[in-house]
Parts: structure tokens; sequence; C-alpha cells
């Protein structure tokens, strides 16, 4: 048995700084759970001359490519598609296990990581990737092995969950609560990974492919972001006890007798009693739902520094342990390859909001619109709008459960009618 493994670090930035951190701090307590010391022996960056708290100066280097070759395990916190993947890569054919928090790379390209890896005989440890401090990798795929997992509605993106608490608690729109999020650290300069959906969608994907034994790429992913949510869908969703909530979904979808999953990402109405309605601020929640074991909820920070390093840390320990001791941990496993189904194939309950004339009769024309798309209505509320001269009225339609595309096909039918002024919004209801 080795007395000591060897550590490579690439990327030393709000991770990195915070793994290289206990990697030394813990070091004692590491070793006694690994059986073996380990040894930090270099940390990749680009700029040998930024200040990098705690962080060891003589290790630092930007020959990645060398570091690698001389590593028993390497740590990938460096983010983007490329190098990180030839690194990997290369760690892997020099025979060492890997670690990545990367969710970009995992979600465009994990198979070939993977296949490497098998090919080696070499762990891929990816906890981090998804919803940063939340063991929810490891529940899915191991603690959950023996179950049918039917669906996960997950919470995985902290800024936008944190925008839209923030429309919620004190009424701010979307622009001003960005805004906030980008002040206190929470939001990048260019909230667009965020706000688009992009970050959840890739995290959508990894927990896809875990949860049905399928290969999902970020391109399988039907993504909508944020930017369409208004201060008043937030207000109207609260009148109707919800909260507005931005959900990655995969789900096993049986429908017709062939089975496939589904893997969307959207803002998405949420009751105000469902455990991620309570999901406030920049935390993350990813809630399961597994045939035998039922509903479970996994719930934390999502992001950060330190929490996503004692995720990182968490991985290093398992594929240390291996190196020890032998053996790897669990592979990935693609043996279902369901087919992922188009968008239009999703099937949920929906809330349009409609203006409409206000004068007889206008209700009954739309419901027989959605009658006659197969959409049937569980609840209709209707708003008159007091001393209004234009004479509207709000509509808001709640829908049975309905296909995305029959949805789509009504919505246009709707707006076409002459009693409707405009289709306002139309936002899915999930968890109910
Ligand atoms: P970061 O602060 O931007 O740090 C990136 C680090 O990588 C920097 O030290 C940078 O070097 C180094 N680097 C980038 N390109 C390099 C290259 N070509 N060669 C050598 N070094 C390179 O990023 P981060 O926030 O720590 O995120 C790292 C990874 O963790 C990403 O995949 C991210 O998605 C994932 N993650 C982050 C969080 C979080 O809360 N931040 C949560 C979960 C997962 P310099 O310092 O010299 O620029």
């Amino acid at each position: 048995m080795p007395d000591s493994l060897r550590v490579a670090l690439l990327g030393c930035g709000v991770v990195g700084t915070q793994v290289a951190r206990l990697l030394t701090e813990q070091a004692d307590e590491l070793r006694q759970r690994v059986g073996a010391r380990l040894d930090l022996v270099g940390v990749a960056v680009r700029r040998l001359d930024a200040p990098r708290e705690g962080v060891d100066a003589s290790l630092l280097t930007t020959d990645a490519e060398e570091l690698v070759t001389r590593a028993d395990v390497v740590v990938e916190v460096m983010g983007g598609i490329e190098p990180a993947r030839g690194l990997l890569l290369r760690a892997i054919e020099h025979g060492a296990s890997v670690v990545t928090a990367n969710k970009a790379l995992l979600a465009a390209d994990g198979p070939s990581i993977y296949a490497a890896a098998d090919e080696r005989g070499v762990d891929v440890y990816f906890e981090a990737a998804v919803a940063g401090a939340i063991p929810i990798v490891r529940p899915v795929r191991e603690s959950l092995a023996g179950d049918h997992v039917q669906r996960v509605l997950g919470i995985v993106n902290g800024t936008t969950n944190y925008v839209l608490d923030k429309m919620a608690s004190e009424g701010l729109d979307l622009e001003q609560a960005v805004k906030e999020a980008q002040a206190l650290g929470y939001a990048e300069a260019d909230p667009t990974a965020d706000v688009e959906g992009y970050d959840a969608a890739a995290k959508a994907a990894i927990l896809a492919s875990l949860a049905f034994h399928t290969r999902v790429s970020i391109d399988d992913v039907a993504r909508e972001g944020i930017t369409g949510v208004t201060a008043d869908d937030v207000r109207w969703a609260e009148s109707t006890g919800h909260v507005v909530k931005l959900l990655a979904i995969a789900e096993r979808n049986d429908n017709d007798g062939s089975p496939g999953v589904q893997v969307r990402v959207h803002p998405a109405l949420v009751p105000a009693d469902h455990p991620l309605a309570g999901v406030r601020g920049a935390y993350n929640a990813v809630f399961v739902e597994a045939e035998a074991a039922g509903q479970l909820m996994f719930y934390g920070r999502g992001a950060g520094g330190a929490p996503t390093a004692s995720a990182v840390l968490g991985d290093v320990v398992s594929a240390a342990r291996h190196r020890v001791l032998g053996g790897r941990g669990p592979v990935e496993s693609s043996y279902a390859d369901l087919p992922v189904l188009a968008p239009e194939a999703a099937v949920t309950r929906f809330q349009i909001r409609l203006e409409v004339v206000d004068r007889p009769g206008v209700l009954a024309q739309v419901a027989t619109t959605l009658a006659r798309h197969a959409v049937s209505i569980e609840a209709v509320r209707q708003v008159s709008t007091v001393d209004d001269p234009a004479s509207t009225a709000h509509l808001l339609i709640t829908t049975h459960v309905a296909t995305e595309g029959a949805l789509r096909a009504t919505v246009a039918a709707v707006s076409e009618l002459d009693v409707v002024k405009d289709v306002v919004s139309v936002l899915r209801v999930e968890g109910s």
C-alpha cells in the first residue's frame, strides 16, 4: 500500500483556493480517512503572480500538461471545455484518477472522459458539478441504484433562485433583482449563463444521465431562462398559492407505451406547500421521486468556494481510497439508453393569463377553444378592472395536464380570438 498519493490541482480560483486550503488544513484527518498521505504536488494556473491566500507559491505552475503526468489524483477546477478536457484525458492516459467540478464539460462531452477512464481502469468523480456542496450525484448513482427514479426536480442555480426570491419578497422587477444579485456577488457581470438557464441545463443533463442510465447532453435539454418572468407573474403566482422557481426537470415518460426521458429547464409555478417552494435566496435543492423510496429532498449551498470544495474533497477521498485499497468506484451507466423525447411531448399543467374583453360569453369562447385542442380546464379566475374604459378583464386559467405541444397549439388559437387582447403569460405548474 502506498504511504502517500500525489494530488495535482488544475485551477486555483474560487473553488481551487479552498480545495488547496482544506488539503493543507485537514492533512492529518485526510490521511487517516484515506489510509495514505495526500501530497499536493502542483497547482496549475494562468497567472503565476496573482495573489492566492494560503497557497504555497512554489507549487504554482503554468505547465498543466506536465503536472497531470505526475499525479495519482488530478482535481480539475479550472472550468470551460478546453484545455480542461484535454488535460483530464491526458491525466487518465497517465493512469491518474480524476475529480472535476466542471458541469459544462461533463454536460457537453462527459462520455469521452468516462470512456477513457473505463479503458484505463481509473475513477472519475464529479459530485461538485451539480448543486455544489449538496450530495446528489452519489445518492442518485449509488444510494438509489436499487430503485427506479421517476422524476428529478431541481433548483440548481442559486443566482436565479435569489433573483426570483427577491422579486417575490420585495416586489422587485427582474432587472433590479439581477443588479442586487450582482452587487452581492451571486451573479456574474454577464449573468447570461444563469438567467438564460444554460447553467441549470448542464446540471439537468448530468442528473438525467445518472437518474435514467441514459446519455443526455446539454443539447438534449429544452431550455428557457427567467428573462420572461415579470414582477406581475410573481404577484399573480402568489395570489394563486404558488411561487415561481427556475426548475431543472428530468423525468421518465412512459406515454404511449414507449418509454423515454424528458429533460427541461424553465420557470414554473410551484405550489407554496411543496418543499421546493421553501428554498429561499441562493440555496439549491433537488427533489427526487423514486418508485420505492418515494419522495426525497436534498438541500444546501449550491455554490461558493468552501461548500463546493467540500464536495470536491469528498471525491478526492473516495478516489484516493481506491488507489490505496484497489478497485474502482461506480462507473457511468448508460445501459437503459432511453430516447430523449421532444419538448412537445412534455406533459404538465399550465396557467395561462389572458387579457380579454370584459363582456358576457368571452369565457365560453375561450373554454371552447381549449376544449377543441383537448386541453381541459381545472380552474378559472376572472378579475375585472374596475373603472377601466377599455373594459378589460384578466382571465387566469389553470389547465389539467396536457402536452406542451397541445398547449402551444391552444395558445396560438386563443390568441387569434377577437375577444382576447393579449396572452400575457403561460407558465407551467410543477410539483403538484
Ligand atoms: P475561477 O474562480 O474562475 O477559477 C478558475 C481557475 O482556473 C483560476 O485559478 C485560473 O487561473 C485557472 N485556469 C483557467 N484556465 C486555465 C488554463 N487554461 N490553464 C491554467 N489554469 C487555468 O473558477 P471557479 O469559480 O473556481 O470554478 C471552477 C470550476 O468549478 C468550474 O468548472 C465551475 O463550473 C465549477 N464550480 C464552481 C462553483 C463556484 O461556486 N464557483 C460551484 C460549483 C462548480 P488564474 O487564477 O491564473 O486566472
